[in-house]
């Protein structure tokens, strides 16, 4: 734990020096696989992070099928060696939750209309974790998605606030996360604003909560221009 002392007040600071609305440093990569229809790999401070689509194609589970539409599925999936303490492989409840809420996240920005009776795999594959590995699974799911050439309105984007030390601040890194009192993963389509993803764990107050989730959409935003980048580097502007 960091201690800042400015005119007489003493204030616990983050403990990597962030300021209170700093964003950790992020790279994305599009289209980093060569057998997936669409790739991306995101790092944001200790997370490495890579997601490969497949489709829209037939699919042999007929029962999740939609005759009037295409239908995503994510499968979100922490590796044995992406945390300190080994993580069991197979999914289990959180991960189940994850890849849940992030078809969720993603579904509302694709046009998926035009593809009948198709399906849309989405893997993200956690390599390390250090923090807020849902919300950098769907920003780089959603890189993955555009190289992979599916219709979208937007890019999503996705980011978290919360509360440490009694603090609002932006993007927990995983001691935050652990050690703070509340966090609100975020996920929107820029360009609209809609809100695709707003999770809330822990105690916030009203105001907290607002100000907690204007500091996620400012991160969004600043996220989405790195998104953009990622896709200009590799199919030009
Ligand atoms: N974590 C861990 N082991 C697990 C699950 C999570 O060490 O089995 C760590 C990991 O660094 C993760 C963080 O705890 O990023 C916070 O997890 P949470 O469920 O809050 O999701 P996230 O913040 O990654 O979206």
């Amino acid at each position: 734990m960091v201690v800042i002392i400015t005119n007489n007040e003493t204030k616990k600071g983050r403990d990597d020096n962030r300021a209170f609305d700093e964003l950790r440093p992020m790279k994305i990569e599009a289209g980093v696989l060569e057998r997936a229809d669409g790739s991306a790999y995101l790092e944001v401070g200790g997370n490495k992070i890579l997601v490969a689509v497949y489709g829209p194609r037939e699919s042999y589970i007929r029962r999740l099928l939609k005759p009037n539409t295409g239908v995503i599925r994510c499968r979100y999936n922490m590796a044995p060696f992406s945390v300190g303490d080994r993580k069991r492989p197979g999914p289990d409840r959180r991960s189940n939750e994850i890849s849940k809420i992030t078809a969720e996240a993603l579904r509302p920005a694709l046009l998926l209309e035009n593809y009948p009776r198709s399906m849309v795999d989405v893997f993200i594959e956690v390599i390390e974790a250090e923090g807020g590995t849902r919300c950098a699974g769907i920003t780089a799911a959603s890189v993955a998605l555009a190289d992979a050439g599916i219709p979208m309105k937007d890019l999503v984007v996705a980011c978290a606030a919360g509360k440490v030390n009694d603090e609002v601040v932006l993007d927990l890194s995983e001691y935050e996360d652990k050690d703070g009192q509340a966090d609100v993963p975020v996920a929107i389509m820029p360009r609209n604003g809609e809100i695709t993803l707003l999770q809330s764990d822990g105690n916030l107050d009203k105001e907290e909560f607002s100000q907690a989730l204007d500091l996620a959409i400012e991160g969004c935003k600043k996220i989405s221009e790195i998104q953009k980048e990622a896709l200009v580097s590799k199919y030009g502007g």
